[in-house]
Formats: C-alpha cells, structure tokens, sequence
C-alpha cells in the first residue's frame, strides 16, 4: 500500500515505461503477430508447431514448423494448437507464445524486465477458454497480460471509431473463424462468429478436386490455388492454374488444370455461409447504427477480405459500401498494441476475467 503513490506517480510511470516492452498479440488460427512498441510488427509467422512424437517436445515451430507440415517424417507430428480459434492443445500453444515472446525480446537492444501482454481472443470464447490463453500468455513469461476481442482489435487497427458514439462493423476472415461485430460507445453491439473462413474453403478446393478430377491435393496446394485464383464475384478476366497431386484411382501422379470459375464454385458454399451471417448481423442491428453504416460504410480484416471479388459480392448484397483495412493481416496486433500506447483511455475496450476461473 505504501508504494502505491510511488508507482502511481507519472514520473516513475514513465522511468518504468521507458524499460518495460509493450506487446499486442494477434494469436491467429492461421497467423501470429507480435507487435511491440515504438518497433511495430517484428513476428508474423504461421500458427503451427511441429512435435517430436515419442518426447512430445516441439522442434520447430512457427514458419519452419509450417514448411514440414505435410512432409513430415514418421517421428515427427506438425499441428495447429488454434486450429478452430480457441485453444485445444494448451501446453503447445503455451511453448509457442513463449518462443514468439523470447524472439520478440531478441529485437531489443537492452536486457528488458518481461513485458506486458494485451492479447487478442475471439468474441464469445467461453471463461475457461479466456483463462487459458491468459494463462498461457503469464507461463509464457509476460508481466500482465490483459484480453481483447479480436474484432475489437481488428477495429482498433483499422483505425474505426469505436470508442465513439458513431456505429462500425467490422468482418475479420481469418483462417478459422470468421467474426462480424457491431460497436457503438465502446462496445460491441452484436457480434457473430462462426468457424467458416480460410481454412474451410481450402476443404472445399480439396473436395472440389477430388469430386470432379479423382485428384487429392494437399492443403498447401488449395491454399496456394485459392490465393491465386480463388475469388466470390465474377473477375475481369477469368484465369487458370495447374493442380498438381496424386490420381485416386491410378495411384499416379497427375497435373490438372482448373479455371477461376470452377474455383469460384468450389468456394461457393463457404462463401455464401458467411455472406448469409453477415446479412443476419445486419438484420439485427439498431436502426441509427445502420444509418452511420450508410455513411462509413463496413471494414473487412484478416487474410480472408483479401479473397477476390469479395468487396464486390458484399456490396452487392448488402447494398452497403465495403472496404478492406490498410493491411488487413495486421489489424488485430496493431489493434491490441494500441492499447497498451493509450492504456488509461482504452482499457475498458479489454475484457476481464472472472475471479477465480480455471483452465485446467
Ligand atoms: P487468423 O487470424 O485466423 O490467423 P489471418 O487473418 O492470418 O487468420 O488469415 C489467414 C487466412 O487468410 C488463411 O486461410 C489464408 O489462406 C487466407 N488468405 C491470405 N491471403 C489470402 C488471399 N490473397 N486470398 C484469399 N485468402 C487469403
Ligand atoms: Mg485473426
């Protein structure tokens, strides 16, 4: 108690300020960032690990871990610990955020006390699910670390006025989830979230593939076909890319080549739940929040907005103008940096954990 007037005095704030690390975390399903401050972003690899099987440690882990994945030897498993965006393997998660936060440190010139931590979740993760990406982030060696949700910091980073009585909406695709929040004064007026984004139509190129063409293609090789022709609306010019796997029923390697159009059918059904959510959303929000939407119209994040001719289609059915975030990848570590930059203003946009939860 007798310290409190002296850690509260502003000088001592900023001496310890000028020593401490200031971290936003965008603990993606698909992509972490570690934004530290005054440096910017300084980690952004996948969210994978790679295990050795018999001792259950890691070997590698973010984009090395990701390169394996696939080719994996017999002793080696790579996984995602955030696969469906929450945390499902919570020691793995636990030794990746240390490693990204030791990395981090490795930026520094100075020795640094252990930082403080604001860490993105997904809206409606239950209590246990916060506390345990809370937990994760204070093992993994932070000094305090506090939650966002993650379309708040996505917000945050697009630059959205949230924190103001004008009405935003944002919709983050990431790889897992897709999240689609209404905000006004601070607040997230509704929000939706559901576990259809980039992985899933990866799913449906590797469905698609093996309906029409008996052709099993690995998941890199979806990604990689629906980042280069994928799209949701029609393209000026409709292009072609080569499949390349493994004929299911010669056994034989096999190269086949597929069009845009067939792309966009395959990316049709995934691409139709989210646009169906979106509209839901829209259906459910207050009159007066509409009527500032008119006027700014609704932000896209995450790696997902950057899917052709996705701006067009929403437009197209929401009759609402669309804009993707400058950087859209990096909306929600930016978001959750800001925080820490402007704490007294903004922490009331994080959320707190109840006394007493448990992870485990
Ligand atoms: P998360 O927040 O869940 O980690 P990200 O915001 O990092 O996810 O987005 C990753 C997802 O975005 C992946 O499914 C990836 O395939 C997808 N993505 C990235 N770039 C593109 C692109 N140009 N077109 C379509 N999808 C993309
Ligand atoms: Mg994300």
């Amino acid at each position: 108690m007798a310290f409190n007037p002296l850690i509260n005095n502003p000088i001592t704030k900023w001496f310890l300020g000028l020593f401490s690390l200031d971290i936003g975390i965008d603990l993606g399903t698909a992509n972490t960032l570690v934004n530290v401050r005054n440096k910017g972003i300084v980690i952004n690899e996948p969210s994978w690990v790679a295990i050795d099987k018999k001792t259950k440690r890691p070997v590698a882990i973010g984009a090395e871990a990701k390169e394996i994945a696939g080719r994996t030897p017999a002793n080696i498993t790579a996984i995602r610990p955030l696969r469906d965006g929450v945390i499902s393997e919570f020691e793995i998660t636990e030794a990746m955020l240390e490693y990204f936060i030791a990395k981090a440190h490795e930026h520094s010139f100075v020795p640094i006390p252990s930082p403080r931590v604001v860490v993105g979740v997904p809206s409606g993760v239950t209590e246990v699910e916060k506390r345990a990406v809370y937990d994760a982030t204070m093992a993994a060696g932070a000094r305090e670390a506090f939650l966002i949700e993650e379309p708040m910091a996505s917000a945050l980073g697009a630059g959205l006025p949230v924190a103001e009585p004008l009405g935003s909406m944002v919709i983050d695709i990431g790889g897992g989830t897709t999240e689609v929040a209404v905000f006004s004064m601070g607040g997230i007026v509704l929000s939706r979230s559901l576990r259809v984004a980039g992985d899933e139509m990866d799913q449906d190129i590797i469905q698609y593939a093996r309906n029409k063409y008996n052709l099993l293609i690995g998941e890199r090789m979806a990604e990689k076909v629906k980042m280069t022709i994928g799209s949701a609306h029609p393209l000026w010019e409709e292009k072609t890319f080569t499949l390349r796997g493994r004929n299911l029923v010669s056994g034989l390697p096999e190269a086949v080549e597929v069009s845009s159009i067939e792309v966009r059918e395959a990316l049709a059904a995934s691409v139709n739940t989210i646009v169906a959510a979106i509209k839901d959303a829209i259906d459910e929000t207050p009159p007066e929040i509409i009527a500032d939407l008119m006027e700014s119209g609704v932000c896209m994040a995450g790696g997902g907005a950057l899917l052709q001719g996705l701006c067009e289609r929403l437009q197209e059915e929401l009759k609402i103008r669309v804009w993707v975030a400058e950087d859209p990848m990096t909306c929600v570590a930016r978001g959750a940096g800001r925080v820490l930059e402007d704490y007294d203003n903004l922490r009331r946009l994080l959320v707190g954990l109840e006394r007493g939860s448990t992870a485990r």
